[in-house]
C-alpha cells in the first residue's frame, strides 16, 4: 500500500474524535496539493467514494430538482449492477459509497445493496428525503447501515412549499422520531443536508435546522444551492439563485455559521475555514477558481451512466462496460486532471475539501474564521 492510500485508509479510518490525526492528514494533503500545481501532470484519480444513483423515482417534487420528474425518467439500477459496482469497487480498495437517487428508501433491493457492502467490507450510508425511513430502518440496520443523510428544506409550510407536497414536514417528524426513539445516536448516525438558497440565507432559517439537529442527535451539512448540476432547477424567476443584493444577511449568516462552530464544534461537518468560504461560494460561484480533487470521487447514474463528479467527465455506461474497466484507466486520469485545473463548469462541490487543501485559501478563510469568531 502507497503512503498516499495508507493515508485516505486512516483518514476514513479515523473517528471525528481524533482531530489532530485527521489535521495531519489535511496537510499532507495540502503539500500534494500545492506539488500538484506546480506539476499538474502528477494529478491521478485515486477514487475514495462512489456516489451511486440508484433510481430516479421520487416522493418529493421539490423545486430545485428534476429527479421524480424530466431527469432520467424511469431508470432505476438492478441489484446485479450494483452488486457489480460493488465488487469492482472492494477490489480496488474504495472505501465508501453513498447510495442516493432521486429517493433510495423506494428502491425494494436496498438492503440488499447494503448488506452486499458490508459483506464487501464497503462503508455505505444513503442519502434520503427520510419520509419512509421509519418503514425501512429495521432491514437496513440489520443489513449493516449505520448513517444516513437527509435533505432540509425548511420547517414546516417552508419545507411542504420546497417540496410542493402538503403535510411532508410533519411525516417527516413522525418518521425521525420513530427512527430515534429505536435506534439511538450510538447505532445509527443522522446528518440534515441544509439547502442554503436565497430562500433560507437567514440566521433564522438556519436555527430551526440547528435546533432540529440537537433534536435528533445529529449534524448538519451545509449544502448551497447549485447552478451547474444537471438535475438541478434554479425555481421559478431563479428564485433560489443568490443575487448580489444577498451579500449582506449571507455574510451576517456566515459570521453566525463561524461562532456556532466555535461553541458546538460538532454540530456542522465542515471546518471553520471551510464554513468561512461559504458567502464567496454562493456569490462569486464559478469565479471561486480553488482545483478541484473530484480525482478522488465516481458518479453513477440512475441510467448506469458514469462520470467523474456530479457534473463533468463521461467515463462510460455500467450497462456496456463493468467499472473495473473504467477505473484507472487514462481517461480516467486525465479527468482527474481537467478536474484539478478546473477544465469543467466549476461547480462548489466538495468546496470544504478545496479550501482545505489549497495552501493559499485555507490560510485566507482559516485566518478570517479566526476573526469572526473573535468578534463580539
Ligand atoms: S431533491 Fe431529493 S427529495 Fe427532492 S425531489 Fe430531488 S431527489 Fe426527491
Ligand atoms: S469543480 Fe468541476 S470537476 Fe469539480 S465537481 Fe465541479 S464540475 Fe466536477
Amino acid at each position: 500500500m502507497d503512503i498516499q492510500s495508507f493515508g485516505r485508509k486512516l483518514a476514513h479510518a479515523v473517528p471525528a474524535s481524533a482531530p489532530m490525526l485527521k489535521a495531519a492528514h489535511r496537510s499532507g494533503a495540502r503539500l500534494r496539493g500545492g506539488l500538484n500545481q506546480i506539476w499538474p501532470d502528477l494529478v491521478r484519480a485515486r477514487t475514495e467514494k462512489i456516489t451511486i444513483a440508484i433510481t430516479a423515482h421520487c416522493n418529493l417534487r421539490c423545486t430545485g430538482c428534476r429527479y421524480g420528474r424530466d431527469f432520467m425518467p424511469g431508470s432505476q439500477l438492478p441489484y446485479a449492477l450494483v452488486a457489480g459496482v460493488l465488487e469492482d469497487a472492494a477490489k480496488a480498495n474504495i472505501p465508501a459509497v453513498r447510495l442516493y437517487g432521486g429517493e433510495p428508501l423506494l428502491h425494494p433491493e436496498l438492503p440488499r445493496m447494503i448488506e452486499t457492502a458490508s459483506r464487501l467490507g464497503i462503508g455505505a450510508y444513503v442519502t434520503s428525503n427520510g419520509l419512509v425511513l421509519d418503514r425501512k430502518i429495521d432491514a437496513l440496520h440489520a443489513a449493516g447501515l449505520r448513517k444516513v443523510t437527509i435533505g432540509y428544506y425548511g420547517q414546516g409550510d417552508a419545507y411542504d412549499r420546497y417540496v410542493q407536497r402538503p403535510g411532508r414536514h410533519a411525516r417527516l417528524v413522525e418518521s425521525l422520531d420513530a427512527v430515534r426513539a429505536a435506534y439511538g445516536p450510538d447505532r445509527l448516525d443522522l446528518q440534515f443536508n441544509f439547502l442554503l438558497s436565497r430562500q433560507t440565507a437567514t440566521i433564522e432559517d438556519f436555527e430551526h435546522v440547528r435546533r432540529f439537529a440537537e433534536r435528533y442527535d445529529a449534524r448538519v451539512q451545509i449544502d448551497i444551492v447549485h447552478y451547474s448540476l444537471p438535475y438541478f432547477q434554479d425555481g421559478p424567476e431563479l428564485d433560489l439563485q443568490f443575487r448580489p443584493e444577498d451579500e449582506e444577511r449571507v455574510t451576517r449568516l456566515v459570521e453566525h455559521l463561524v461562532k456556532v462552530k466555535a461553541r458546538q464544534p460538532h454540530i456542522l461537518t465542515e471546518s471553520p475555514a471551510s464554513l468561512a468560504s461559504i458567502g464567496d461560494w454562493a456569490l462569486r460561484q464559478e469565479k471561486m477558481r480553488i482545483a478541484c480533487d473530484a480525482g478522488k470521487l465516481l458518479w453513477i447514474g440512475a441510467d448506469g451512466s458514469v462520470k467523474l463528479c456530479y457534473v463533468a467527465f463521461d467515463l462510460g455506461n455500467l450497462h456496456d462496460t463493468r467499472l473495473s474497466q473504467m477505473l484507472y484507466t487514462p481517461a480516467h486520469h486525465e479527468a482527474a486532471r481537467n478536474a484539478f485545473q478546473l477544465n469543467c463548469p466549476n461547480c462548489h462541490c466538495e468546496r470544504g475539501a478545496r479550501v482545505e487543501k489549497h495552501g493559499p485559501s485555507f490560510r485566507r478563510y482559516a485566518e478570517a474564521a479566526r476573526t469572526l469568531a473573535t468578534q463580539p
